[in-house]
């Protein structure tokens, strides 16, 4: 049966292309920060599809989304990546999943990639920047260009021994996902206050995540999407922006951020794109006092 999930905006063509369906993770490891009851306020809406009550479990999604425009074909974040040493982040772990094949069901071969964009180096958005050819990592994507913050490639190169929130959990990520590909002279390290892909995608930083978290912004007509990456790992931070997961490095940063971008996506009436959200994946969204709510929840054909 065929299966599309394609949404149009203007000129620009997305499709959902998932690696990891229903991932469930403990809350309290995910969200140690955050106050329990949060969960059990908002839990009306976010069970079952994000939020799991009796296991105390938040539900997430791994996946990519294929942009076509102006005729080239531009992937935001690539997922976890197949057969990946992780010691410390076991869930990313010697994963085995179809996601090329699901790329070519999208239509998707990985000469046709153009463009990369990472919307930062943690280990579920660069995993398939590369992929083992006679036991070595190399592009999975031979003819794209990669684009990367300069602000997190400094910051997550083991070289230059920053010590990091994520520690250890970041073990082996830029040396299999991101150095092969520098090496291979396909990275764009962009810095500033852009970096724009196309005349309707435009990146723009985002801190706090990481320290070069971006978002890529789509405009075309009067059409308008963010792409917002690690922003928010689940719909109970857009009602609650505030809380962070153990998983943002800067949690006060990544607050102010988050509020700005929700805040931009409400006023703006533009369609939000976070990168784990299972269900329907996207969102429009209002604002709600000092905080925000969900408008509407995306419809793919
Ligand atoms: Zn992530």
């Amino acid at each position: 049966m065929e299966r599309m999930d394609t949404i149009s905006l203007g000129d620009v063509e997305i499709t959902r292309v998932t690696e990891v369906r229903g991932m469930s993770l403990p809350r309290d490891a995910v969200f140690p920060d955050v106050d329990a009851g949060h969960w059990r306020e908002h839990q009306h809406w976010l069970a079952p599809e994000y939020f799991d009550p009796a296991a105390d479990e938040v539900r997430a999604s791994v996946q990519t989304w294929v942009l076509r425009s102006e005729g080239r074909t531009i992937l935001v974040d690539t997922g976890i990546g197949n057969g990946r040493e992780r010691p410390y982040m076991p869930v990313f772990a010697h994963l085995d999943t179809d996601f090329l094949g699901e790329l070519a069901t999208a239509g998707v071969r990985p000469e046709d990639v153009d463009v990369v964009v990472c919307t930062h180096l943690h280990g579920d958005h660069v995993g398939w920047n590369t992929h083992l050819v006679d036991r070595e990592w190399q592009p999975t994507f031979p003819n794209a260009e990669y684009v990367v913050a300069r602000a997190d490639f400094e910051y997550w190169n083991p070289e230059n021994q920053i010590r990091t929130r994520s520690g250890r959990r970041m073990q082996n990520v830029f040396e299999d996902s991101v150095a092969p590909v520098h090496r291979a002279g396909q990275t764009v390290l962009w810095e500033g206050d852009h970096h724009d892909v196309d005349a309707h995608l435009r990146i723009e930083p985002a801190p706090g995540h990481t320290p070069g978290s971006s978002v890529l912004h789509l405009r075309s007509g009067t059409e308008r999407a963010v792409f917002v990456g690690d922003l928010l790992h689940s719909p109970l931070q857009i009602a609650e922006p505030d809380c962070s997961p153990c998983f943002d490095e800067d949690e006060a940063r990544a607050s102010t951020e988050r509020r700005r971008i929700l805040g931009w996506t409400a006023d703006h009436n533009a369609l939000l794109f976070p990168a784990h959200f299972p269900g329907p994946g996207a969102a429009q969204v209002r604002r709600d006092g000092g905080r925000f709510a969900v408008k509407e929840w995306a419809t793919w054909r």
